[in-house]
């Protein structure tokens, strides 16, 4: 039997790099640990600040939000809520959204559940069927990806929560860098910094990334450890149309034949970051006003807009917005592929 480097206790995790082996106390210590460094080292929150968690009620942001209750109890000026947007993907939701009202109402956590349904006014898996009947040529992630940032701004905002934390990990952090080699997106990887810039519209809500540093292993055996998920997890079922997956691949099998791969990215990341930072590189994250609907946006008319105009979700007078700013801004039709659209 493996025994715990510290205490001699039956060990539930051995860390590959350096062979240090705990056990379920001493494990739950190394990572609270780390991501109390993280917050420290990146500043991420304030002595008053209403964290709001996004919460999709697996085992990343079970696990934050369980870090955040407990360091809340020692920050009183604290206010903590989860919010779970349900994109409405048939079957998938069910257990999450149930295993987040369990943990919210046991420990007295404030929670709100939104869905694209709401926000939107269609589901995931109708707007996938209708983009499909337009012959749009988007992947169900890109319009999942969009929607929900923008989903949860809003909501973020409605309850009037002062910093947004997600449970982006290591390995989500290194999948998007590659990502954005490949597709040459460098405004893209100077935005994956772990802390987005406060007070860079009045409508942005700050993002925080407090598990920048913890490893999806990590993560999920934090989760399994204190009950936070049940062991049997469901993949959406729009998954295998995510390069991300592929991607993910790739970089768990370097780890595994060159261990200590994904923190030797994340170390060239932080790099690249701090190199872009020093020559002024602009990431395109200086927010305008989206024209249409007001929120935050890279471009005249934000993401979500363009989406929602292509998929003909729009009333006539935020068509007429849309048609308006894109006489100003002749470069936003690269952004429209809909070919029954008038423009
Ligand atoms: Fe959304 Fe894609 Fe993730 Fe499914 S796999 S939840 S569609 S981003």
């Amino acid at each position: 039997m493996v025994t715990c480097s510290f205490c001699g206790r039956k060990a539930v995790y051995i860390n590959p790099l350096n062979g240090i082996s705990y056990c379920k106390l001493h494990f739950n210590s190394y990572l609270e640990k780390r991501v109390r460094k993280t917050i420290r080292r990146y500043n991420m929150f304030q002595s008053k600040e209403h964290i709001v968690v996004a919460v999709s009620g697996g085992k990343d942001s079970m696990g934050l939000l369980h870090v955040l209750n407990k360091l809340s109890k020692g920050n009183p000026d604290w206010a903590l809520t989860a919010i779970l947007v349900d994109e409405g993907i048939s079957g998938y939701r069910d257990n999450t959204i149930a295993n987040l009202k369990k943990y919210a109402q046991e420990n007295n956590i404030e929670y709100k559940i939104v869905s694209f349904k709401e926000y939107i006014g269609l589901t995931l898996d109708e707007i996938v069927d209708r983009g499909r009947n337009l012959n749009l040529p988007y992947l169900p992630c890109s319009y999942c990806g969009v929607f929900r940032r923008y989903v949860l701004n809003k909501a973020a905002r409605d309850v009037g929560g002062t910093v947004l934390a997600t449970a982006h990990n290591l390995d989500d952090v290194v999948q998007t860098f590659l990502m954005n080699i490949i597709s040459n997106s460098w405004e893209k990887i100077a935005r994956l910094k772990p802390v987005a810039e406060k007070g860079s519209h009045p409508n942005f809500v700050p993002r925080v990334k407090p598990f920048f540093e913890i490893l999806e292993k990590e993560s999920a055996v934090y989760a399994l450890l204190n009950g936070l998920i049940q062991p049997d997890y469901q993949q959406c079922p729009y998954a295998r149309f995510n390069i991300r997956f592929t991607i993910r691949k790739i970089i768990n099998d370097l780890e595994e034949k060159y261990p200590g791969t994904k923190y030797g990215m994340l170390r060239s990341l932080e790099r690249i970051l701090s190199i872009m930072e020093r020559s002024q590189f602009k990431s395109g994250n200086e927010f305008k006003t989206c024209e249409v609907c007001g929120e935050p946006s890279s471009h005249p008319v934000c993401k979500a807009c363009l989406y929602r105009y292509e998929l003909g979700l729009m009333s006539p007078e935020e068509e007429a917005r849309v048609k308006r700013a894109i006489d100003n801004n002749p470069y936003l039709k690269k952004f429209i592929v809909n070919s029954n659209s008038s423009l």
